[in-house]
């Protein structure tokens, strides 16, 4: 192909890391063509993960909100679903979103190619359409945001239609009446939440000895007083399944007994793997390593030159404002943007559960007991909180003790997604907990426990005394 029909900057994936670098670059004079095979940008996010999740895991709080208030005097009915009508509110959610994201695209005069891509050369790639049509193009630069899925079981390695992922998940198609998760990490826990608020009798079969494992326990505490599981088994595998006209039949292996139960569905969520497979890396000449991830470095480039990688092919946290964060960064870079480069101090994570859980920057575990202080503010001392019943929440912030540097912090409870940016932000500044303690925050709102907390640093928070 002659070198004037060259792309100037090919970016495959538009997921949140792909479409926010092919925003970014085109906003800084380049000229972007963007590889998906959906009909807009948006990937697993916005299609089939965190935007219809948060859109059911809404229903969800409004549900349980709804059931609360008979506590405080407001009794409301047990409320009928229509599963069609949320499926339907759902889809909207996302068509609006994705459409949205396709005006954008073309207000930017990106060129959206619709199929898949594979390299076949250094700087060649072939795009095959949803009608297995291929084209061939050439490239200068490529940024590959590729994403992730979902991890299988070899035990349920079953293409049955009992047997989900999150994506059969959110399709909404059945309320089951009995489902079993596999997995209690984030995705088991909002989407179990989902289906237990809409009624179904939903059982946690988690492998390690807690719900999501790595998470700072006090907030995993928070959440197993308000979880609204059926059965939770902990230390349990599924060791056996099979399909049978009335369900799925399950052997679950525990630490102590095997035992069998019938599930109307099984869904599986037990991690997701880096989509680095089938796209020609060979033929470009870079390869993923052992875990399949690339290789980047701080600027988000591979070991090639002209080849960038964003997101979650790029390592741990696969979470989607990371994917975004270097996605930019690597557009900056592109465009040949001096100084730009990845690196973020800390980078927040959510599980939106209700109540909602979010940490960022150093945790208890990883802390030196010697140089760091944990300060930890109970909601049962907040009057925001006490007014709406979200007593059992909890601000916790790590101090280092000797420059006062905030290290880390950890929320629990509701709008706990809100509240973490502000420590997240702290982190970033570098800033001190008197920073966050003479910073005047809002009365009454949930904010404060993050300036109680670093209060509590120096010993006395006006609502909170430690007996
Ligand atoms: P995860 O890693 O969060 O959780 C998987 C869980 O499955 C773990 O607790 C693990 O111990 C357990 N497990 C593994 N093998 C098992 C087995 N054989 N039997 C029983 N349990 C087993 O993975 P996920 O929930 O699938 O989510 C994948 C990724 O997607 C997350 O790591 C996260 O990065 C991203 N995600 C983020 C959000 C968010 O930001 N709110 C939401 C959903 C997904």
């Amino acid at each position: 192909m002659a070198n004037k029909d060259r792309k100037e900057l090919v970016i495959i994936g538009a997921g949140p890391g792909g479409y926010a670098a092919a925003f970014h670059a085109a906003d800084l004079g380049i000229k972007v063509t963007l590889i998906d095979p959906e009909v807009n940008p948006g990937g697993v996010c916005l299609y089939r993960g965190c935007i219809p999740s948060k859109a059911l895991l809404h229903l969800a709080k409004t549900k349980e909100e709804a059931m609360h208030a008979s506590k405080w005097g407001m009794k409301f009915e047990e409320p009928k679903i229509d599963i069609k009508r949320v499926a339907s509110w759902k889809e909207k959610v996302v068509k609006k979103l994705t459409e949205g994201l396709g005006q954008l695209s073309k207000a930017r005069n990106i060129e959206y190619i619709q199929g898949k891509a594979k390299f076949t050369g250094k700087n060649e790639l072939e795009v095959t359409d949803n009608k297995g049509k291929t084209s061939d193009l050439s490239f200068e630069k490529v940024i590959i945001a590729t994403g992730s899925s979902a991890v299988g079981l070899p035990e349920l390695e079953i293409d049955h239609e009992n047997i989900w992922d999150a994506t059969d998940a959110l399709e909404l198609k059945e309320i089951p009446k009995k489902m079993l998760v596999v997995g209690g990490g984030y995705i088991g826990l909002e989407l179990g939440s989902v289906y237990a608020a809409l009624g179904t009798k939903v059982s946690i079969a988690e492998m390690t000895p807690g719900f999501l494992p790595g998470t700072d326990r006090d907030l995993v505490k928070v959440f197993e007083k308000n979880e609204p599981f059926k059965n939770v088994f902990f230390e349990t595998k599924v060791e056996k399944v099979k399909i049978t006209k009335k369900g799925v039949k399950v052997s679950l292996k525990g630490k102590k007994e095997e035992q069998n139960k019938k599930f109307d569905c099984v869904l599986v969520a037990v991690g997701r793997k880096p989509n680095t497979q089938n796209l020609g890396l060979k033929k470009l000449g870079i390869s993923a390593n052992e875990k399949g991830f690339l290789e980047v470095d701080n600027k988000r480039r591979t070991k090639l030159e002209h080849v960038f990688a964003i997101g979650d092919i790029t390592g741990e946290p696969m979470l989607a404002h990371k994917a975004s964060h270097e996605g930019r960064i690597a557009a900056e870079v592109t465009a040949g943007k001096k100084g730009a480069g990845y690196d973020p101090k800390v980078i927040p994570a959510i599980v939106f559960t209700n109540p909602e859980l979010a940490w960022c920057g150093l945790t208890e575990e990883e802390a030196n007991e010697k140089d760091v202080k944990v300060v930890k503010f109970p909601w049962s001392a907040s009057g925001r909180a006490v007014a709406i019943g979200e007593n059992t929440g909890l601000t916790k912030l790590l101090i280092d003790k000797e420059t006062e540097v905030i290290l880390g912090g950890a929320v629990a409870g509701k709008n706990a997604g809100s509240l973490i940016p502000e420590i997240a932000l702290a982190i970033e500044m570098g800033s001190t907990a008197s920073d966050l303690s003479l910073t005047i925050h809002p009365h009454p709102t949930l904010s404060e426990t993050i300036m109680e907390s670093a209060e509590l640093f120096y010993g006395d928070a006006t609502h909170y005394k430690k007996s």
